[in-house]
C-alpha cells in the first residue's frame, strides 16, 4: 500500500501561500489507518512504552490507537488553558510570535518510557516543545513518531538527538 495515495494536498490552507497536507483521506480508510498503525508500532521493535503522548489535535487520532496497541497510557498535550488540572508548559517560536503547549503536571513519573506522536513533523518547533515538557517531568523519550515528515523543512535539526520515525516522507 502506498500511503501517499491517502494524503491530499490543499493549496492556500490555512493561509494564502501555504500548502497543507490533509490526512482525512487516510483516516476515512480503515485499511490505510490499520496499515499506518502497523508501520508506526513496528518501528518501535518491541521497545517497552509506558505512555504515548498525542499532540493537539491531529496527534490524538493515532496517539490513542498507538497507546492501546502498545498497552500504554495516553497523555494529551494541549494548547493553553484547555487542560483542567495543574499544568506545565513549553513555548516555541512561530514565524510571527510564539505558541505554547501544556501537559498535566502528574502525567509522567520520572523514568517513564515515552513515545511522542504527532501527525506531521514540519519545522520541528512543536516536537521540540513537547520534548521539553517530557524532560521537565523526568520522562525518557524512546521515540518521536509521525505519520509524515516534510523533510524539506528540516525539522529533524531541532530534535537531532532524538530517535525519529515517520510512516511517510515528502
Ligand atoms: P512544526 O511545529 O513542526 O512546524 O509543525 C507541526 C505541527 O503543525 C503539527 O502539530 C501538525 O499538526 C501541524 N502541521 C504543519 N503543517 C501541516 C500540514 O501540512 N498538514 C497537517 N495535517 N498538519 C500540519
Amino acid at each position: 500500500m502506498n500511503l501517499h495515495d491517502y494524503i491530499r494536498d490543499i493549496q492556500d490552507f490555512p493561509k494564502p501561500g501555504i500548502g497543507f497536507k490533509d490526512i482525512t483521506p487516510l483516516l476515512i480508510s480503515p485499511e490505510a489507518t490499520a496499515f499506518c498503525l502497523e508501520k508506526l508500532s513496528n518501528s518501535l521493535q518491541h521497545q517497552k512504552i509506558d505512555k504515548v503522548i498525542g499532540v493537539e489535535s491531529r496527534g490524538f487520532f493515532f496517539g490513542i490507537l498507538l497507546a492501546q496497541k502498545l498497552n500504554a497510557g495516553f497523555i494529551p498535550v494541549r494548547k493553553p488553558k484547555k487542560l483542567p488540572f495543574d499544568t506545565i508548559s513549553a513555548s516555541y517560536e512561530l514565524e510571527y510570535g510564539t505558541d505554547t503547549l501544556e501537559m498535566h503536571i502528574d502525567a509522567i513519573q520520572p523514568g517513564d518510557k515515552i513515545l511522542i506522536h504527532d501527525d506531521v513533523l514540519a519545522t520541528g518547533g512543536t516536537a521540540k516543545a513537547v520534548c521539553e515538557l517530557v524532560e521537565q517531568l523526568g520522562g525518557e523519550i524512546v521515540q518521536m513518531n509521525f505519520l509524515m515528515e516534510l523533510t524539506f523543512l528540516n525539522g529533524r535539526a531541532k530534535i537531532a538527538h532524538m530517535p525519529i520515525y515517520a510512516a511517510l516522507t515528502y
